[in-house]
């Protein structure tokens, strides 16, 4: 690991402004990832400005929606009781991810911006668009069966990136409409979750539309009636510690036996964590029914690319997403 700076600031001002004086300085909350990619060489920052005495901790209901802290440890946050009340399915998503020491350490900015797993990106023996924009994409001709089918047609081939965005977090907060509050020199702004990550078109090597030098501050939750009829599906390789092949976070409204709200987002399967309008309309009014949710799952899938290793994703999401809204009203 190259030596760097290190700077503790005590306010948000003073943070943005040690961030923006220094071409080559990262924030670091947890240093679950960005160690990890300082110590394999894959980012060298020469400054690190450590966000963790912010005041920027607190998980608290606001009027209309739940404000969760960029600093919030994601073990404080699955385990917080408006959380577990109003959101479990945040809080489904969350215990899904990790481990408990990482969950322990790792914050909800820091999850949010986490990179990708994608192991060319890591392995600085090949190409990546990544980490080298216009270097190449390794996976395109190597072993892709943990990469993206949604997503991907904007560029193909090695100018491509045809990374998935790891977070389990992610995929719930999207089906939640959460909001990213974030800051920066120009001010603060609200980005909705939808708008907060990129696909990769001609600039791989960024993941979110967040702007140079802005932090992220909170994400907001809006209160809705979603807290009964929810379950967040991650299908891995192994039972535990290991990323999504694909995962699937539902949340319906039920009104006698009439699904009047429905919300249906994927992880594992796209640059960004992914959402499906369409099905969910195919949901909105209809009874609950398995041939109803097999519908939606077949309308999800419809649009998704296989590469050459991962055209099982196609079959096993259709199969999640019919397991999970099973599961959210208790027919699995
Ligand atoms: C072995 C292992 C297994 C894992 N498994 C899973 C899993 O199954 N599911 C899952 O979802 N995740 C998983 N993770 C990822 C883990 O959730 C992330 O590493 C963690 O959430 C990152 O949070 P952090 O606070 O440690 O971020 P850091 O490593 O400190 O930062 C990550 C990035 O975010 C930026 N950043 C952090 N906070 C802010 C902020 N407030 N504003 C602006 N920028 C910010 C940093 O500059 C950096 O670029 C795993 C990690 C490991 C190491
Ligand atoms: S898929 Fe993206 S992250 Fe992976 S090697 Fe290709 S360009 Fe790099």
């Amino acid at each position: 690991m190259k030596p760097f700076l290190y700077y503790r600031p005590k306010t948000v001002k003073d943070a943005i402004a040690a961030v923006a004086s220094h071409p080559d300085a990262r924030f670091i909350a947890g240093g679950t990832n960005l160690i990890d990619l300082m110590k394999r060489g894959i980012v060298s920052p020469e400054k690190l400005v450590d966000i963790n005495h912010l005041p920027l901790k607190k998980i608290e209901q606001k009027g209309g929606f739940l404000r969760i802290g960029a600093l919030a440890l994601n073990s404080e946050v699955a385990n917080h009781k408006t959380v577990l009340q109003k959101h479990p399915l945040l809080a489904q998503a969350l215990h899904a991810g990790a481990s408990g020491q990482l969950r322990n350490m790792a914050t909800v900015g820091g999850n949010i911006l986490q990179r990708t797993r994608c192991n060319y990106f890591y392995d600085t023996a090949f190409p990546c668009n990544k980490r080298t924009p216009g270097s190449g994409c390794g996976a395109w001709e190597g072993i892709n069966r943990m990469h993206a089918i949604f997503g991907t047609n904007e560029k193909s081939g090695q100018d491509s990136c045809i990374a998935v965005h790891p977070s389990d977090m992610c995929v719930a907060l999207l089906a939640l409409d959460a909001v990213v509050l974030v800051t920066g020199q120009q001010g603060e702004r609200r980005i909705p979750f939808g708008d907060f990550h990129r696909l990769p078109g001609d600039n791989p090597e960024l993941d979110s539309n967040l702007l140079n030098n802005e932090l992220i501050l909170a994400v907001e939750i809006p209160d809705a009636p979603l807290t009964r009829h929810v379950h967040y599906l991650k299908v891995r390789d192994r039972a535990s510690y290991a990323f999504a092949l694909v995962s699937v976070a539902v949340a319906l409204e039920i009104d006698q036996n009439n699904i009047k709200t429905a919300r249906l987002t994927m992880g594992g399967v796209a640059h960004k964590p992914w959402r499906f309008p369409e099905a969910e309309k195919i949901m909105t009014g209809q009874p609950v029914s398995e041939s109803v949710f097999q519908q939606a799952a077949e309308a999800a899938m419809q649009g998704g690319r296989a590469l050459e290793h991962n055209a099982y994703k196609l079959k096993l999401g259709a199969n999640a997403i019919v397991q999970a809204l099973k599961t959210a009203v208790g027919k699995a």
